[in-house]
């Protein structure tokens, strides 16, 4: 790369931002627009044909033709579809034309993005409507508007919207707190969040030759290679050259659209990175991350490369995860988690603390169904990912903090007196601990929990609507309690107090992945779902039915529209795993080896004709038929287990977690040996070293 790249001019010169719209819209307008946003409310239509008009003149400067509505069905990934701006005149001509309505309101064709019931066939029409806190940007010459996706009867299809409410909610109910606290000038809480992803990367060429990754995203056979990443040689290791070309280029395009690409190395399995961008309030990072996944997979096929985003790509080797960043922070700019300096901030950085602890201990199930997926299954709780049971993770100091208030101890001396909330100062706690918890589901980090158990293709919307709205949901009682205290200090010292106390069984500071651990958990009565199958009838449990209505999140109708999805997902990825593994099996697996094994015999009989040994001949052969008739007959009940899915959604679930899963488990063992026992020339598709080490 010769030239030089100019980043803060580039930086986010593909956004219809703010300083765009400042320079590009009449004051009216502009401050029009900020009204909305602060206030929550609808954009008039001529404030609307206005930004319209505007985006679009920029949009068509920048070479765009198509303007699309965005959006985040309930699949997790998002959805576009194209419009062009012509319009046709009367002597035959077009014009470029963009009204504020195609800007606030769009009709996508959507009958067959999942619905979960919500959407009957005779209304099947779907509806977007443009989220002004998000910024438009400009993609392969198209203009994107980012928008929220729902029914004809207004109910919630995607999964901006409730990220949005829930935002709202936990904003109102720390502004309650903080009020309290003497603090009359905050308007605004914002959930933040940074996203660090993991990925891998492959060879096109390689990746095209293999079925199960074309059709599933990751393999579903392949002997483990000679080499796999005991040596620890690829974290942060240097960079192939083709890998920092995508990069380069990667970092370029996020940049332009305004996205804080910051961080990006190898991850601890080879072939697999991660990249980071600096945080940002939680809409802004879910759409971030989106575009960030989008632009990524476009960006490696232009280099030759194919960017997997499966949780689990290859057996034996790390799988990918995401760490999901989460904070709260004031519109005046204070991280209410950042242990403060004086006795009023740390007193209210132990009443978010105290909150958030409570929350999570409460809705634990609720949280880990979050992160369940049939991808996600094949990593959480191996040793590699967080275990599947839910703890939070303070680190020593801060543990030793909760211990002295429950415990009515002084954490610096226990011989003092207790430690009186709002009046004395908390201990320094270190920012950044070199004894992060690796192991831990949920990490404080400093002035953030990390929340470590998404999957790196799963939206990262769902485990901050759970974040935020359990936080808004205890904020929200801490505040009823103590706006009736007489005495506020003795009030909050007993609520803090009580809380650490009645929800110290969910912080946990040893070693997640060891068995003491699961023990432990269960003694302490936590939940332990080690599958999506064993989890997600939690996620329709009254107690989160009631706080999501509540709250205002989803109504009852949406959130179990939301389960329905959630089972269907599982099902249907789990058979098109278990049909793709027959299909390789019958195909391609079993040929392969049969055709060595008929030229080993040949050989075999030549030799015994002329009277040579032939032993390695003659056991291989043995061994590679047994094999394939095994093969062959894992291949039958699979199928038969495939044509035999109970209909009941929910006992569907169960199933092919408990047959069919186990049953294509059988299937690979012997795949694998297969690849094992078989000249390397007769496979019929790249292996783990080919893939791996290429
Ligand atoms: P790690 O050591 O876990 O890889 P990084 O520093 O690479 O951590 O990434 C941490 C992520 O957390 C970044 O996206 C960063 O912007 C984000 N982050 C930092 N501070 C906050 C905060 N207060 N709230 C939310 N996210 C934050
Ligand atoms: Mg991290």
């Amino acid at each position: 790369m010769s030239e030089i790249l100019n980043v803060p001019e580039i930086f986010g010169i593909d956004v219809f931002n703010e300083v765009c719209m400042k320079q590009r819209l009449r004051p009216e307008i502009f401050n029009a627009w900020k009204k909305c946003i602060e206030n929550n409310t609808q954009l008039e239509l001529d404030v609307a044909n206005e930004i319209a008009e505007a985006m679009k003149n920029w949009a068509i400067e920048k070479g765009a033709t198509h303007y699309t509505h965005w959006f985040q069905p309930m699949t997790g990934i998002t959805a576009e579809k194209h419009d062009s701006f012509i319009s046709p005149t009367d002597d035959g001509r077009v014009i470029m034309e963009f009204s504020g309505k195609s800007l606030v309101r769009g009709e996508p064709d959507a009958s067959s993005f999942p619905s979960g019931g919500l959407r009957a066939t005779f209304e099947a029409r779907g509806y977007t409507a443009w989220d002004p806190t998000s910024f438009a940007f400009l993609k392969d010459n198209s203009l994107y508007i980012p928008t929220c996706f729902f029914s004809f009867t207004g109910a919630a299809l995607d999964k901006k919207t409730p990220l949005l409410r829930s935002m709202d909610e936990v904003s109102r109910e720390a502004v309650r707190i903080l009020r309290l606290f003497g603090d009359m000038e905050t308007k605004r809480v914002s959930a933040c969040v940074g996203a660090e992803q993991e990925y891998f990367l492959l060879p096109k060429d390689m990746y095209a030759k293999r079925e199960d990754l074309r059709l599933t995203g990751r393999t579903l056979f392949g002997a483990l290679p000679p080499k796999g990443q005991e040596l620890d040689d690829h974290y942060f290791g240097t960079i192939r050259t083709r890998v920092s070309n995508f990069m380069q280029d990667l970092d370029e395009q996020l940049w332009r659209l305004g996205i804080l690409s910051k961080t990006k190395h190898n991850e601890t399995a080879p072939c697999q990175h991660e990249i980071a961008p600096i945080y940002t309030n939680a809409n802004s990072a879910c759409d971030a991350n989106q575009i960030i996944m989008m632009v990524m997979k476009k960006c490696a096929a232009k280099h030759n490369l194919v960017c997997l985003l499966h949780e689990k790509p290859f057996a034996g080797v790390n799988g990918s995860g995401k760490h999901n960043n989460w904070s709260l922070s004031t519109d005046t700019g204070v991280n209410l988690f950042s242990p403060g300096k004086t006795p009023r901030q740390n007193a209210l950085f132990l009443v978010f603390l105290a909150a958030f602890i409570k929350g999570v201990d409460e809705y634990q199930d609720f949280l880990r169904c979050t992160v369940a997926s049939a991808g996600n299954d094949n990593r959480l709780g191996s040793h590699e990912a967080p275990p599947a049971i839910i703890s939070i993770f303070l680190g020593d100091e801060l543990s030793a903090v909760v211990d002295s208030i429950i415990n009515g101890t002084n954490y610096t001396d226990p011989e003092k007196s207790v430690m009186r909330i709002g009046v004395d100062v908390l201990p320094s706690i270190p920012k950044d601990t070199t004894d992060r918890n690796r192991t831990s589901p949920l990490a404080f980090t400093g002035n953030k929990f990390e929340f470590r158990m998404l999957g790196s293709s799963q939206s990262i919307a769902g485990p901050n609507i759970v974040l935020n709205t359990i936080m808004a949901e205890e904020l929200g009682k801490f505040a009823d309690e103590l706006e009736q205290a007489s005495d506020f200090e003795s009030a909050l010292q007993k609520l803090v107090c009580r809380t650490f106390a009645e929800h110290q069984r969910i912080i946990f500071g040893g070693n997640g992945y060891s068995e003491e651990w699961t023990e432990e958990a269960a003694r302490r009565g936590l939940s332990n779902y080690p599958s999506t199958a064993k989890c997600l009838p939690t996620y329709i449990s009254q107690k989160n039915i009631d706080l999501v209505t509540k709250r205002g999140i989803y109504t009852e109708d949406e959130f179990r529209a939301r389960y329905e999805i959630h089972l269907d997902a599982y099902r249907k990825i789990v058979c098109i795993d278990a049909k793709t593994c027959i299909d390789m099996a019958i195909h391609q697996i079993l040929p392969a080896a049969l055709h060595y094994s008929r030229d080993l015999c040949k050989g075999l009989s030549a030799k015994k004709q002329a009277g040579i040994s032939a032993k390695a001949e003659f056991e291989l052969a043995n061994e590679l038929s047994v094999n394939a008739d095994a093969l062959y007959d894992y291949c039958n009940e699979l199928q038969v287990a495939l044509d035999n899915i109970p209909q009941d959604k929910e006992t569907a679930v169960d199933y092919c977690h408990d047959v069919i899963v186990s049953c294509m488990e059988k299937l690979r063992n012997k795949a694998d040996r297969l690849e094992q026992l078989t000249d390397n020339s007769y496979w019929p598709y790249p292996t783990y070293s080919d893939l791996l080490f290429y």
